[in-house]
Order: C-alpha cells, then structure tokens, then sequence
C-alpha cells in the first residue's frame, strides 16, 4: 500500500516545519506550500522511512494559487490527500482604533479566507477518495479576545466556526474536520515577541512550561489517526492549560 498523503500550508517554519518532518517521520508523503517570494527553508530529508517531501510556493490566499497546489500535490503523489493541516497564519499587534484596514484584510485572508481556500480545494479530492481528515490550526484566541490581536482573535474566531460548519457539511463524504488550539509555543517567532518567551510563559503554565511545536504536531497526528475516526467538529486546546485559567479579582 503507498503512503498517505498530508498536505501542510506555511510548512518551511515554526510549527508547519515541525509539523512537515513528524508527518514525515510517520510516513507520509508531505507536499507543504511556503509564501511566494520568501526564502525557502529547506525542512531536512525525511529521516529513514519516512515519506518523501514537496515544498511548492501558494499563496493560501489566492485560490488560483490553492487551487493548482492541490493538484500538483495530487499529481506529485498519485493520489488525493488523506491529510490537510491548515497552518499558515500571520499576526499583527495593534489596539483595535489604531488598526490599519489593510493589516486587517490581511490577517483575515491569510487566516480565514487560506483555510476556507485549501479546505474546498482538498475536500473536492478527498470527496472523490471517500474520505480524508482535515485539521486547522486555531488559537486560544478562538475563544479568548486577546489584547492588541483583534483581527488576528476574529480569524481565529472564525476557524473555531468553519470547523464546525466544514465538519457537519463534510462527514457524509467521510471528511473529518477539527481544530489544534495551541498556546504559548516557542517558534522563530514568537520568541522575537518577548526577550525569554520560556520564562514569560512557564510561570502562568499550569503544566509549567512554554509549548513546542512537536506538542502540536502529536496532536494533529491524532486527530489524523484512526483513534479519532469518530471525532469532528472539535477543537483541542494544546496549551499546557494556560487558557483554562480564569482571570480573578482576589
Ligand atoms: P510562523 O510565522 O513560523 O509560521 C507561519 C507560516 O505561515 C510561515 O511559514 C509563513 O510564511 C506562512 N504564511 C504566512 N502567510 C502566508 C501566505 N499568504 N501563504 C502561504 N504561507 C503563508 O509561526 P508559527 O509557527 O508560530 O505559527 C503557525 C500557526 O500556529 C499559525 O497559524 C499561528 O497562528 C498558530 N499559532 C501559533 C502559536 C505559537 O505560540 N507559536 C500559538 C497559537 C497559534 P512566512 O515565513 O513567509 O511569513
């Protein structure tokens, strides 16, 4: 039997590149798109028996560009994908009357607008297959208004609601869709935002530490395993339980 099939958008960095080598390492193939015109970071050769790896520069917010992805992924495999993981996702920090319209549409396409590209383009295939398991990378911002990130928690936001909605339009086709929600994970960029990321996050961390993107990817490998075959819909907040606690006044 050939390997399945994972495709990752945003996958030269952070969590996506992470995400891109365990995917790897467990087998699949993976074809990951990166932003046009960036610099590819070459993600390493998969390890020994792991599955061969793509990287095709998409725009995940240019359905031409999602579109022809999708297909030269299938193409480049053979096959329709098993897995697609919505990762690519950008940010920006700005207090809501301040905020540029144009860093706003921004945000909301990268975020929103590329999940609802890649899941239609990849759903379209897996449908074909009879099945497939999508997974989004959501945020505790699905849940929490976070200061300074309006437009960043309204994407989000909206993920936790598209997963819903992709999920009940998409299980009659076999398609499971449901969402990572990851805290304080220590990235390339995140540790740009504070000059200790670890020491800022681990003291609120009920499990007493910053996450790490392999905390991410074993939980989208769940969600992709036989394991969760009778779970859609959900979101899994992988945060060590930093957003279960509740501000208090004493
Ligand atoms: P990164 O910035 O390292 O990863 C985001 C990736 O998305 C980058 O490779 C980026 O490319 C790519 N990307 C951005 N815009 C586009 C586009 N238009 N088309 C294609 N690719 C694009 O950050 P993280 O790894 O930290 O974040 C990954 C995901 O996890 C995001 O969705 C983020 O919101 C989410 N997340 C991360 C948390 C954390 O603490 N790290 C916490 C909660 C959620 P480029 O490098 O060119 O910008």
């Amino acid at each position: 039997m050939s390997s399945p099939l994972a495709i990752v958008t945003g996958g030269s960095t952070g969590i996506g590149q992470c995400l891109v080598q365990s995917l790897s390492e467990a087998g699949y193939a993976v074809a990951f798109s990166y932003r046009p015109g960036e610099p590819l970071v070459a993600s390493s050769p998969p390890a020994a028996g792991g599955g061969r790896i793509l990287g095709l520069a998409c725009d995940v917010g240019e359905k031409g560009q999602v579109d022809d992805f999708h297909a030269a992924a299938a193409d480049w495999h053979g096959a329709a994908p098993d897995l697609l993981v919505n990762n690519a996702g950008v940010q920006t920090w700005s207090p809501l009357l301040e905020l540029p319209e144009a860093r706003w549409d921004e945000v909301i396409r990268t975020n929103l607008k590329g999940c609802f590209l890649n899941i239609q383009a990849a759903a379209r295939l897996m449908k074909t297959a009879g099945g497939g398991a999508i997974v989004n990378i959501g945020s505790g911002c699905n849940k929490l208004a976070f200061p300074n990130l309006v437009d960043y928690t309204a994407s989000k936001g909206g993920i936790e609601q598209l997963t819903k909605s992709a999920a009940v339009e998409l299980g009659p086709y076999g398609i499971r869709v449901n969402c990572v929600a990851p805290g304080a994970i220590i990235t390339a960029r995140t540790e740009l935002e504070s000059p200790d990321y670890e020491a800022t996050w681990a003291p609120i961390t009920p499990l007493g530490r910053a996450g790490r993107p392999d905390d991410v990817a074993d939980v989208v490998k769940f969600f992709a395993s036989p394991a969760a075959r009778f779970v859609t819909g959900q979101t899994l907040w992988v945060d060590g339980g930093v957003f279960s606690r509740a501000a208090w006044p004493y």
